[in-house]
């Protein structure tokens, strides 16, 4: 089936960093939009933790987020793309010819009866009441988060956190404040140890076996494996290579945004180690990858994208959470926020990421923390490219 309609812009992925795109986009352009997605809502994916523990909607409608815009929503999981007709296909059969494409497909973690998605959340809100042991391996931010929400909504559960190494992203008095906040919620933290194997209800590490009733595991989170069916360049972790415009390595149409995206050629080494995966960056790609469309369309040059890391913003339960400051080139410094106001910082944090949607939607563009323009681009990227 080929649709025949003369749509211009296709964006693919109704997560932050697309649904923001094609908001912004359609203030810029007359073009008409369509954002492709595989469910008509936007999963906020920052509260997972929190809905695993106290059932929290996450689930946004995009009818309302898009509602008064020309942004069309269409359903389908995009499986194939053909890059030189400027066509996009969609498992449902369906065929979408673009001018300009953005993919922000994001990043999935593990899956199946030890992942972290939404309906494993679910399925382990209902399970908990009553399990006695649960383990979470991976001391990363997602790893702490789940293991102190859990700790604390379902305080028989005894928690494990098994890490090689916790919250290696902060400076140390961020480590110490979450390391003793967990040890406050009663979770046992085995750090330094290296998971050798997992079995039925156990996993074997480096110095000795960990029983568990339900594991968690929040490690090994990988790009959208679209972007490599696509057949766009690629590293280890799957996420498609961008030059500073946020353009797919070699493509001069095609955008890729959010948890897909890492700098390519033409970035600068302090520009590029700014960038991770986390919605603080999706949001502001997201937004830079649709000025660079407008721009495109309407014969203006593009704009190399600039961003500055803002810091960490971690929630430990409802009562506590950190904010780690960071200094300009991205490192952790000793300044943090703790407790009751680190839990409030980070809420007023998460409540922005969405209602900064709805202010794009009514004509108040998102804004971000941005480097001076001159540093994301190396000195060898010839601007002209733009
Ligand atoms: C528990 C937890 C806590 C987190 N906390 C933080 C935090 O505090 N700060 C922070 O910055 N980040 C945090 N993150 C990370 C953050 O959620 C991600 O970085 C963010 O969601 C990335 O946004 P995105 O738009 O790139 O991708 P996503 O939000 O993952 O959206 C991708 C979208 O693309 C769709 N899609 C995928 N493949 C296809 C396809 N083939 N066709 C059509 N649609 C497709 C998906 O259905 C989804 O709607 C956290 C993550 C978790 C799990």
């Amino acid at each position: 089936m080929k649709n025949e309609e003369p749509v211009s812009i296709v964006v693919v992925g109704t997560g932050y960093a697309g649904v923001l795109s094609a908001l912004r986009v359609a203030r810029k352009v007359t073009a008409p939009v369509l954002l492709l997605g595989e469910a008509p809502m936007l999963v906020e994916r920052i509260r997972i933790h929190e809905r695993l523990a106290r059932e929290r909607e996450v689930c946004h409608r995009l009818a309302p987020l898009l509602a008064g815009t020309r942004v069309r929503y269409q359903p389908g999981r995009v499986i194939g793309a053909d890059f030189a007709a400027r066509t996009i296909t969609t498992a449902e059969g369906a065929t979408f010819g673009y001018a300009r494409l953005i993919l922000a497909p994001g990043a999935v973690g593990k899956q199946g009866e030890h992942g972290l998605s939404l309906a494993r959340a679910d399925e382990l809100r209902s399970e908990l009441p009553a399990v006695r042991r649960v383990l979470v391996v991976g001391g990363g931010l997602t790893g702490i988060e789940a293991a102190a929400e859990i700790a604390e909504a379902f305080p028989h559960v005894k928690v494990t956190l098994l890490t090689d190494r916790l919250a290696g992203e902060l400076g140390s008095a961020g480590r110490d404040y979450v390391r003793a906040t967990l040890l406050r919620l009663g979770v046992a933290v085995r750090e330094g140890e290296r998971l050798v194997a997992m079995d039925d209800g156990r996993v074997i590490t480096s110095e000795g076996d960990i029983p568990f009733d339900r594991c968690i595991d929040t490690t090994g989170m990988r790009a959208s494996p679209l972007l490599r069916d696509l057949g766009l360049e690629v590293d280890a972790r799957g996420q498609a290579l961008v030059d500073p415009l946020l353009r797919a390595q070699g493509h001069r149409d095609v955008y890729v945004v959010g948890d897909a995206a890492t700098p390519g050629e033409g970035w600068s080494a302090e520009a590029a180690r700014h960038l991770g995966m986390g919605c603080k960056s999706a949001m502001p790609m997201g937004a830079h990858a649709a000025d660079n469309v407008a721009s495109s369309l309407l014969g203006r040059s593009q704009a190399p994208f600039a961003y500055r890391h803002p810091g960490y913003c971690i929630s430990l339960g409802r009562r506590a959470g950190l904010i780690q400051t960071v200094d300009a080139d991205g490192v952790p410094t000793a300044r943090v926020l703790r407790g009751l106001l680190g839990a409030w910082v980070k809420e007023l944090v998460c409540r922005y990421t969405v209602f900064s949607l709805r202010l794009e939607r009514a004509g108040l563009g998102y804004r971000w923390r941005k480097l001076p323009a001159a540093l994301p681009v190396a000195p060898a990227y010839n601007r002209q490219e733009a």
